[in-house]
């Protein structure tokens, strides 16, 4: 069916009015730096202003600050990390030939379960690497607990973590480090990019080094680092974005809200619970529908929507540890309910930071009608 309905997309990047950035464009062309100068120094104070947090490198990607931070912690052997994630989380182990070790996530917050991780933990366990998911902040203080009863390195990837808080404080501060993306579908985008935060000076230090190939500057290479640098143009939109972030994350908060508040209530559909005293930046805003309640699938509502032009993602699906890459890691016999029932029932609806709320609101009609037309009636 061809639907003349206008296009609802799922997400869409915020950008400043180009008239706001044009001027620190032209400044960057005429300085002759081009790449890791000026703006990416003002992007790295902003943010570590921002989260609060004594130490920021920005880097070429949160894949490139992985990879480096994984380096540079000294990881060995095997990292715990969950399969109900991005796959570029695992990208930064499988680059270091460090063994991902798959935990399975809560069914409520879809975060890594401290449980799961204390399960997966062997004599030859180095690290965590847990997953802020969508935006909600991970158990830290139990994944903290373990990590320090275990004496393993905990860090997080943060990439959806811009606008999120955990205990009313921003992300950033927590574990050895934590990663950011400033992806074009993340709350900060860039164009491409991502920030590394930490309290360890060493650590920020060596990042330094590290994203310039392994180059202290002497031309006599230390390590064999990367080219992870961000370039200064991405750096201004990245600057720009994050002057602009707090009422961003705001706005999408309350789209968010709106979304629960209208959907709330349909049989078999539930929404990624938020614990109290911590915020989500929604970086996806994903419904879980229990087909044997609702009487229809994701996929049937996935469907129904893309009919009428409204896009949507199954988000995270398939989980990591059943993906081409890496099902060669997952454990013989290991089973991972929570992850595989989560993967096969969430979806992504469209949410960005300056969408209008008669989108939301269209969004919530069409899932409505498509209850009527196949589930299970309230
Ligand atoms: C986007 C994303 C990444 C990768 O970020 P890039 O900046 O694109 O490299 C890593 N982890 C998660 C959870 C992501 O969503």
């Amino acid at each position: 069916m061809k639907s003349k309905l206008p296009h609802i997309p799922l997400t869409r990047p915020s950008t400043p009015p180009f008239a706001e950035v044009a001027p620190h464009l032209k400044k960057v062309a005429a300085s002759g730096f081009l790449t890791n100068a000026g703006y990416v120094r003002k992007l790295e104070d902003r943010a570590a202003r921002m989260l609060d947090v004594p130490h920021v490198v920005a880097v070429s990607s949160a894949t490139s600050g992985l990879i480096l931070t994984c380096k540079l912690l000294g990881l060995t052997g095997e990292v715990i990390v969950p399969s109900f994630t991005f796959f570029a989380t695992v990208h930064g182990l499988v680059w270091n030939n460090l063994t991902p070790v798959f935990c399975d996530c809560d069914p409520q917050t879809f975060n890594a379960d401290p449980e799961s991780v204390e399960r997966m933990i062997t004599r030859r366990t180095s690290a965590i690497l847990a997953v802020h998911v969508f935006g909600n902040p991970a158990n830290i203080a139990a994944l903290a607990r373990i990590a320090r009863e275990h004496k393993l390195k905990l860090l997080f990837d943060a990439a959806h973590g811009f606008g999120s808080a955990y205990r009313a404080k921003p992300l950033g501060r927590y574990g050895d480090a934590e990663v950011f993306s400033l992806s074009p579908t993340k709350l900060a985008p860039a164009g491409e990019g991502g920030i590394v935060t930490t309290r360890s000076r060493k650590l920020a230090n060596e990042l330094k080094v590290a994203r310039d190939y392994g180059n202290p500057g002497d031309y006599n290479c230390s390590f064999v680092g990367l080219n992870a640098r961000m370039a200064e143009w991405n750096a201004v939109f990245g600057w720009a974005a994050l002057n602009r972030m707090p009422q961003l994350a705001h706005r999408r908060r309350r789209l968010a809200e709106r979304y629960k508040k209208n959907l709330a209530g349909l049989p078999g559909l539930s929404f990624q619970s938020i614990p109290e005293n911590h915020l989500s930046s929604f970086k996806d805003f994903v419904i879980m529908v229990d087909p044997r309640r609702a009487g229809l699938s994701r996929d049937d509502l996935a469907q129904f929507l893309a009919a009428r032009n409204i896009d949507t993602r199954r988000y995270f699906f398939p989980p990591v540890h059943r993906q081409t890459a890496f099902r060669r890691f997952a454990k013989r016999g290991q089973k991972l309910p929570v992850t595989d029932f989560v993967s096969r029932n969430i979806l992504a609806l469209p949410l960005y930071s300056h969408q209008q709320t008669a989108e939301i609101d269209r969004v919530v009609q069409t899932v409505i009608a498509c209850y009527r037309k196949h589930g299970t009636q309230s």
